[in-house]
């Protein structure tokens, strides 16, 4: 958290509320360990006086484009949240960075518990980033037969393989499970166990999956806002990862299981997702 849907909302939050807009300059709280690049001063001057050019995501980065042809890439991580706020609006510990915007509002970096990190990229490295990870989900480009080639020869397990950011781009914890139940594939089958059939189905959940949770605005269990403050509600649209092992499946009243794959709790239900061994 938050993911893919949960950035995009932030993205076409930011796009029209601060894109065109100047950066006067940059405030640095006392916790200057979120500018993870350059270091913190360098990091002040390069965007001081910069106009924001664009707002764009890549996987789970927002990404703030700069007249200077920089990037200002943002990684929310667990509990971050990036807020355009009027200057008058209460300050706490938790907010880390603030961009001084020219016509006297605030987009503020806020972030409990400091895993979130922010970097300014030059081209090149922008360009670096962009190539270090796998596919958009939501990307045309990504067809079915494309798809099916990046799973031949995937022994892994297909939960953690749609998390591996350098596989697919964007998915995290709470969307494989949703997309995984949905296509009715067992969180442990190998990727290169999926047939051509398995495999597009599995692909078009994803995207459904995440397509729906944009459209909402994203998934708000605690924390997540997007750029103007506000939740999303597609924690009321969840199928399968809100509910507690025991309940029943929404699809066929099965007690749904609780199993741990690659250190995260995953929700499946074993009639409908059946396991790779049976
Ligand atoms: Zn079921």
């Amino acid at each position: 958290m938050p993911e893919l849907p949960e950035v995009e909302s932030v993205r076409r939050s930011l796009a029209g509320a601060v894109v065109g807009t100047r950066i006067e300059q940059v405030r640095l709280g006392a916790f200057t360990g979120c500018i993870a690049a350059p270091d913190p001063a360098s990091f002040s001057r390069g965007v001081a006086g910069q106009r924001i050019t664009s707002a764009g995501r890549r996987a789970k980065y927002l990404l703030l484009g700069l007249e200077s042809g920089d990037t200002i890439a943002v990684h929310l991580r667990m509990t971050g949240e990036l807020v355009v706020v009027d200057h008058d609006a209460p300050l706490d510990r938790h907010h880390h960075v603030t961009f001084v915007l020219e016509d006297g509002r605030e987009l503020r970096f806020a972030d409990t518990r400091k895993f979130g990190r922010i970097r300014l990229l030059d081209p090149g490295a922008m360009r670096q980033l962009d190539r270090s990870l796998g596919p958009e989900p939501l990307d045309d480009s990504l067809t079915d037969e494309r798809f099916a080639e990046m799973l031949a020869g995937r022994r892994r397990a297909i939960k953690p393989l749609l998390m591996e950011q350098t596989f697919l781009a964007g998915v995290g914890n709470i969307y494989a499970d949703e997309a995984l139940f949905s296509a009715a594939l067992h969180p442990l089958r190998p990727g290169d166990s999926l047939a051509e059939t398995e495999a597009s189905r599995l692909l078009a959940a994803v995207r459904d999956t995440l397509q729906g949770a944009i459209d909402r605005g994203g998934t708000t269990l605690r924390d997540y806002r997007d750029g103007l403050g506000r939740p999303g509600t597609n924690q009321h649209y969840l199928q399968i990862y809100s509910l507690q092992a025991g309940e029943p499946c929404p699809r066929c009243a099965t007690p749904i299981e609780r199993i741990v794959v690659a250190q995260r709790g995953t929700k499946l239900c074993p009639r409908c997702q059946p396991s790779p061994s049976q």
